[in-house]
């Protein structure tokens, strides 16, 4: 036997790896993650380093290879761990070790020494809160926001108030000429929050339905058992209330936790919200962090700086000493799947990486995936239910406007009647609503009315996206060309585009409501740095009546006083190629009506569809997730889809589309071969063209597996990764990726 061993752990020098021989007596401890001691270079000096892989084929001349002098240090380091951990994820997704090892261990960055602004307050708290009351008065709502949390803080951080509060340069200029603050630099960037005043913060007394939650998982914690749980709450139920009472337990405990948080939800209020009550010991991780303060953060987890890591789904690899929890909110959420090698799903890495550390797991949605509530169901997760709001909130009213209705009774408009008699009531109340497009699919593609011919990116096969600006845009290579008035195949004047965007909702609205205060938050605005929290604040703070806006409205922020939610074209996402359209557009539509009256107000949420039948939508409207539930799921067992099977999606990718298609077939035809017989196999379908069939020049085609457990499919990949080496020599070598479902 004989082990790849790394010396140097960064994310560097990851593929730099040595081969040395094991000898007898260590066959069968030294697995991956263990750490070794072996003779190095020319005068055989004692070095460290790490088993990180595992093979019986020499590299180069047997007898050259060393054998490892012997197993030493501690087995159990946190690199020994992040190894062994990289090591199954290699396993379990199919990737390579080196994409795996680069994945838990982030590259070393210098940390750039930065300089940070602060803007701290000259005026003593009853002077600014007479400023504050005459800001109200006149109606000034930056102002407003900017002396609402200088009183509160005292200090604030420059970047946080020009960034996510939206505060402009002119006005802390206009403020400091006023002598009512002073901008100070020189102070090492660490954490937004620093420097704020939590005197003021007082822990919410739990309801009795979180009580007995956090009770319970308390108690597990205390008597040291090890467990993973579900909690199936609705949005605004208080769920994170319960996850910040647990983690008090756990941080009593000694130990560390990790928060994972879709990155769209990881607003202003969110992170304040746990900064007041945890302080400094908390580390966010965001996607806009350079390089240096992402490493930054990850050498506090690694020194015992800090307790709770809050962020995306890269934040499971912070190195915590001893960590004792790990909560995923929000679990659902497609983000927690790599879409890049090695594909991993966070839920299933949090499950692993809990059980070696002997951690315990909280998964939490308002519309958990299908996986997690059949793993719930079959007792692996010990499953919790809160179904009422926390507060005096309720659930809003939920109307279904079948749209083919409308039509027939002459209504052309994008809006229907109920939703247009809605927000002129909410309008004449001076309540607020959102209007939801759902876009996820289909988006305002060009077509031609004779022919039929749509018109498309030659890079990737998709359709160009119509922009306002009379261009045509491809929304994955940025591909982009004039818009077309002809049709480039038979000729035809008849060019229409379908589909509608949010600027077009925008115009149309101002065409029938002309006083009200509209609002836009879609990819372009988000392309604005800050734009994304600019929008959100402003709609928060009630500076527009109506907010419209894509997918990303639907997470984030409570706005109290919106009070209908209007969700456009709810069947675009039921129409998407892909077995779980169904379970998307029932999260969609829920998340979404979740928005409608978080306050006291009761709220209102018209679902417009042209398919009021379908269970999916029927089931949202009724917020009934267990029916949903037990529809889909029959649905899955029926087509041989997961959670019912294990599915294994493979892409072939190769630049020559018919070295693409003959490695697609071949491969198929070799999986027929071998594997159909199999007790646990159910269908092998394809090659077919993936959608979309080219991506960066490369043409992409895809075989699906289904099978009645996951260790066939497992084979299978092995099989291909060994098929696809030996039978391509290094020149005609194709890859393939492989997607587990
Ligand atoms: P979820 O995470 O389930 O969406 P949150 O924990 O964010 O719910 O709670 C929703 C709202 O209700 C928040 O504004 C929160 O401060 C408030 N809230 C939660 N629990 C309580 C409680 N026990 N008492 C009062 N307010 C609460
Ligand atoms: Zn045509
Ligand atoms: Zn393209």
């Amino acid at each position: 036997m004989y082990a790849d061993i790394i010396v140097d752990i960064s994310a560097e020098n990851l593929d730099k790896t040595y081969q040395y021989s094991i000898p007898d007596a260590l066959v069968d401890t030294a697995v991956p993650g263990t750490p070794v001691v072996i003779p190095f270079g020319r005068g055989n000096r004692s070095i460290k380093g790490f088993i990180v892989g595992l093979s019986d084929i020499p590299k180069i001349d047997q007898d050259k290879i060393k054998p490892i002098k012997s197993i030493e240090g501690k087995a159990n380091s946190i690199d020994s761990r992040m190894i062994a951990l990289a090591w199954w994820i290699k396993e379990q997704f199919g990737s390579t070790m080196n994409d795996a090892l680069r994945t838990v261990i982030p590259v070393k960055r210098s940390v750039e020494a930065k300089l940070s602004k602060t803007i701290k307050s000259l005026e003593e708290p009853e002077k600014l809160t007479c400023r504050l009351e005459e800001a109200e008065k006149k109606h000034h709502v930056a102002k407003v926001r900017f002396l609402t949390e200088l009183i509160s803080s005292g200090s604030l951080d420059y970047g946080l108030v020009t960034g996510k509060l939206g505060i402009s340069t002119a006005l802390i200029r206009k403020f400091t000429e006023e002598g009512v603050i002073t901008v100070e630099t020189n102070r090492v960037y660490r954490n937004p929050f620093n420097g704020t005043d939590r005197n003021g913060y007082v822990k919410p007394v739990l309801n009795p339905g979180q009580r007995s939650i956090a009770d319970e998982i308390i108690g597990d914690l205390e008597s040291g058992i090890r467990r993973d749980y579900l909690i199936h709450g609705i949005t605004g139920s208080g769920k994170t209330e319960i996850y910040m009472e647990v983690i008090d337990k756990v941080l009593e405990q000694g130990r560390q936790v990790i928060m994972l948080i879709p990155e769209i939800a990881l607003t202003y209020q969110t992170v304040k919200r746990f900064y007041m009550r945890f302080g400094d010991r908390i580390s966010i991780i965001n996607s806009k962090l350079s390089g240096g303060e992402r490493y930054d953060q990850y050498l506090r987890a690694k020194n015992g700086e800090a307790d709770i890591v809050i962020g995306p789904r890269s934040a499971l690899f912070t190195p915590f000493p001893n960590p004792g929890l790990i909560i995923i909110d929000e679990e659902h959420e497609s983000s927690y799947n790599s879409e890049s090698a090695p594909r991993y799903k966070a839920g299933a890495v949090a499950l692993k990486r809990a059980e070696m550390e002997n951690a315990s797991v909280i998964l939490g949605s308002a519309t958990p995936s299908m996986e997690s509530y059949t793993m719930a169901k079959a007792g692996r997760l010990k499953l919790f239910t809160l179904d009422k709001r926390a507060g005096n909130a309720s659930y809003p009213h939920i109307h279904v406007v079948d749209m083919r209705k409308e039509m027939k009774e002459k209504n052309r408009s994008i809006f229907s009647r109920k939703l247009k008699e809605l927000i002129s009531e909410k309008l004449e109340k001076h309540e607020q609503s959102i209007l939801f497009l759902n876009r996820r699919g289909y988006s305002g593609f060009l077509s031609c009315r004779s022919c039929g011919k749509v018109i498309k990116c030659p890079h990737c096969d998709i359709s160009l996206t119509v922009h306002n600006d009379s261009t045509m845009v491809c929304h994955y290579c940025g591909y982009t060309i004039p818009l077309m008035d002809t049709c480039p195949d038979c000729g035809s004047k008849y060019m229409a585009s379908f589909g509608i965007g949010t600027q077009k909702v925008e115009e149309m609205l101002k065409n029938d409501f002309p006083g009200a205060d509209v609002l836009r938050l879609d990819a372009d605005t988000t392309k604005k740095k800050n734009g994304y929290e600019e929008v959100l604040s402003k709609f928060a703070n009630q500076e527009a009546d109506i907010l419209i806006g894509t997918q990303m409205i639907v997470k984030g922020h409570d706005f109290h006083n919106c009070t209908l939610v209007g969700i456009l074209m709810a069947d675009m996402s039921l129409f998407v190629p892909d077995f779980r359209s169904g379970e998307r557009t029932f999260q969609l539509l829920t998340q979404a009506s979740g928005r409608a009256g978080r306050g006291s107000k009761a709220g209102d949420v018209v679902i417009q569809t042209y398919n009021p039948d379908n269970y999916c939508i029927q089931t949202a409207a009724r917020a009934d997730y267990l029916t949903f539930y037990s529809d889909e799921m029959a649905l899955r067992r029926t087509m041989d889809y997961p959670p019912a099977r294990c599915m294994l999606v493979i892409s072939i990718e190769d630049k020559d589309e018919a070295k693409a298609d003959e490695a697609a077939r071949g491969l198929a035809t070799r999986i027929r071969t071998y594997f159909s017989y199999e007790k646990e196999m159910r269908k092998i379908l394809g090659p077919v063209p993936g959608t979309p069939a080219k991506a960066n020049d490369l043409y992409i085609r895809i075989i699906i597996i289904k099978a009645g457990d996951y260790g066939l499919l497992l084979r299978i990949k092995n099989d291909t990764e060994q098929f696809l080496r030996t039978d391509f020599d290094d020149e005609n070598a194709v890859s393939a990726g492989f997607t587990f479902n």
